[in-house]
């Protein structure tokens, strides 16, 4: 885990957040600088809660840090999809009223145990009966027959990948294996769902149809009603390369998914639609509201040498080869606006050659030593992901009021 220290720039309040410009300009930071724009993320939050007809649960791996989380609050998101015991007792401590569920397919007994008997965690996710079996052994007191049904049950089904990031290849199981799963757990739910992700950074709308198709067949296959369907993540945001169709389109697929199973009267729950929905957003609440900056240490030709890299924030931008929007940060000069651009490379600060960033950053062509960049889009599987390794641990996190450097249709 980084260290990270909140740095005291705005002792006026929110309201007072600097901007990054200011900052660099004023700090001249050598260690990179992660930047926060909690009024980006509420913003995201906000309008993803509003347009999203069902819970939203903010994935909280996507970003676990504490002023990350109160934004996202802020922003009006109440349930938090948790996928280990660390982060249950950080959401329960940061934010005493939120709702909590464990969402992790494959979790260890005494992590269920704690999360059930000392964080009040009702809500697990399973995708074998052997989970199944665990879940209800480790929260139900031994011998207790007859006790109230309070637990929320969810099968994760696998579903074919829409996203640029596959989360189906180690969880979820096959319809048929998913409606015997349902069958099997129904008599131990107070309330049954089915949950699957159609893969991080999903561009296709119609990925999320299809995984509720599939889903209303294994419902129809298991012969019993659920109460909830759980669509996950995989909501998209921009990048250079990537500018997702509008939120709408999402919820609208997801929207005739869901008539569809009200249609077949596969849902428990009574409602319009015979289904209660969730989601479990956590790179469309989130990405917008973070960039780096880092400095030039070193310039070669059209390779940078900077001072953060693929074992620190920029994980997304090695081997997995996400593009970031970047600029240059005006410090000592007046950027012009039609100063020529060139495509450049990035290397990280520490000895491994995997700590390369092939890019292209679109950047000044006349960047040198000294220059610092701001890469955006960063909130998102950024932070989270840094290491120690090499003893490059110096980032701090700081808030600022910058918009994001890339909008997203419909959010943010
Ligand atoms: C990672 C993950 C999410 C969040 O995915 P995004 O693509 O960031 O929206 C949601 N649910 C589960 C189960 C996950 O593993």
């Amino acid at each position: 885990m980084a260290k990270t220290r909140l740095v005291s720039v705005h002792p006026a309040g929110r309201d007072a957040l600097p901007s990054v410009d200011a900052i660099v300009g004023r700090d001249r930071p050598s260690e990179p600088l992660l930047c926060l724009r909690p009024a980006t993320i509420a913003a995201a939050a906000r309008d993803f809660v509003r347009s999203f007809p069902g819970d939203v649960l903010y994935a909280v791996k996507c970003n676990p840090e504490p002023r990350v989380l109160r934004a996202v609050w802020a922003g009006g998101v109440r349930h938090f999809d948790c996928a280990s015991l660390p982060e249950i007792a950080l959401v329960r401590r940061l934010l005493p009223g939120a709702e909590v569920h464990f969402m992790h397919p494959v979790k260890a007994r005494p992590a269920i145990h704690a999360a059930f008997h000392r964080y009040g965690v009702t809500d697990f996710a399973f995708d074998s009966a052997d989970e199944l079996e665990k879940i209800v052994q480790e929260t139900v007191p031994v011998g207790l027959v007859g006790a109230p049904l309070v637990l929320g049950l969810f099968v994760r089904l696998a579903v074919a990948q829409g996203g640029a990031y596959d989360l189906s290849g180690k969880f979820g199981v096959p319809a048929m294996e998913a409606a015997a799963l349902l069958r099997a757990a129904r008599p131990h739910a107070a309330r049954l769902g089915i949950c699957f992700h159609v893969g991080s950074q999903c561009l296709d709308p119609g990925a999320y149809a299809r995984a509720m198709a599939l889903a209303a067949e294994a419902v129809a296959l298991s012969g019993v009603a659920v109460d909830i369907v759980d669509v996950g993540g995989g909501f998209p945001v921009s990048y250079p390369d990537a500018t997702p169709p509008p939120l709408d389109h999402y919820v609208g697929a997801i929207g005739d998914g869901a008539a569809r199973f009200g249609a077949a009267g596969l849902g428990a729950t009574g409602l319009d639609n015979g289904v209660r929905l969730w989601a479990e957003p956590g790179r469309a609440l989130v990405a917008g509201g973070g960039s780096v900056v880092v400095q030039v240490q070193l310039r070669r030709g059209d390779a940078l040498y900077v001072n953060d890299g693929v074992y620190g924030s920029l994980s997304d931008a090695g081997r997995p080869g996400f593009l970031f929007p970047a600029r240059r940060i005006p410090v000592d000069r007046a950027e012009a606006e039609d100063a020529p651009l060139r495509e450049f490379a990035l290397y990280g600060p520490t000895c491994d050659s995997a700590d390369h960033m092939k890019g292209p950053f679109l950047l000044p062509a006349d960047i040198e030593e000294g220059d610092w960049i701001e890469l955006g889009q960063l909130g998102a599987y950024g932070a989270c992901l840094r290491t120690r390794f090499n003893g490059f641990d110096g980032a701090v996190t700081i808030e600022v009021a910058d918009p994001p450097m890339l909008a997203t249709p419909g959010y943010g």
